[in-house]
Order: C-alpha cells, then structure tokens, then sequence
C-alpha cells in the first residue's frame, strides 16, 4: 500500500515546538508499505519552531495575533498535488492539528477548547476525494 502521512508522526522534528509525535504504528507501516512524509505548515515556508495556530472563522491565525492563513492554504495546496500525483492509497495525519487534523480541530481561543471540523490540509484532500484518517483511528 502507499501512504502519505504527517512528518511528525514518522518521527521528523517539524512540529510546532520543534519536537515530533513519533507514532510507533507509523513506524511500523513504514517497515512494510511505501510511505510519503508531508509537513503541510513546513512546506507552506514557516519556520520550525513557530508560534502555534488555530483556525478561527475559517482564517488560520497565530497565537500572537497574526495571520498565516496564505502559509497554512499553500502548505495544504503542496500536499494535495503531491497526493495527487502519489495517490496514496491512504493518508494518515495527526489529530487537531489546524493542517492536518481529520475530525476535529482547536476552535481558535488558543483555550485549548475543540471544535469539530478538520485542519486546512486535511479538509483540503478530503474534499478532492483522498481518504484521510486520524492516527489514533487507525486500528478501527
Ligand atoms: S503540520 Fe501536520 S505534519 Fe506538520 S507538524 Fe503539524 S501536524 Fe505534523
């Protein structure tokens, strides 16, 4: 099988604080499939380590107050067409992220308050017919 799946679930140091969330089921997919990395918010040219974001009325904002909803909307445009051009037969992302986030997201009050609704990527492949799960939904 073919999947494309969030960097920092493989262990890549992209999240927001420069840390990952290395995922041992990822790791074990990678052993026996062929496995694409994406990291939507690296890839739409923010820096790692970054000020977090929420998405808040549909815009993707900062925790101070700025927007980088361009940033988030490239990022999740680069996935698509690398999805697109892979079609992976799966894609498998990290939950509440505002990019990659399948079934739920922060509700953009940095309160750590969830709403549902997926993050900019996630939304993004879906929407153009790409099977997307949440990680921890993986054994379901
Ligand atoms: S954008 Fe996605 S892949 Fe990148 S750090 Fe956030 S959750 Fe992980």
């Amino acid at each position: 099988m073919k999947i494309m799946v969030s960097a920092c679930l493989a262990g890549e140091n992209c999240k927001y604080n420069g840390g990952n969330n290395r995922n041992e089921k990822i790791l074990q997919l990678m052993e026996t499939n062929e496995v694409i990395t994406v990291c939507p918010e690296q890839m739409g040219g923010l820096p790692t380590p970054r000020i977090p974001s929420e998405v808040k009325s549909g815009v993707v904002m900062s925790r101070d107050g700025r927007n980088v909803d361009r940033e988030f909307r490239t990022g999740a445009e680069k996935c698509l067409e690398i999805a697109r051009r892979e079609l992976p037969d799966l894609i498998v992302l990290q939950p509440r992220s505002p990019s990659c986030g399948v079934k739920q997201r922060y509700d953009g009050t940095f309160t750590g308050t969830l709403t549902e609704g997926a993050g900019v990527t996630a939304e993004l492949l879906m929407k153009n017919g790409f099977r997307c799960i949440d990680v921890e939904d993986l054994e379901k």
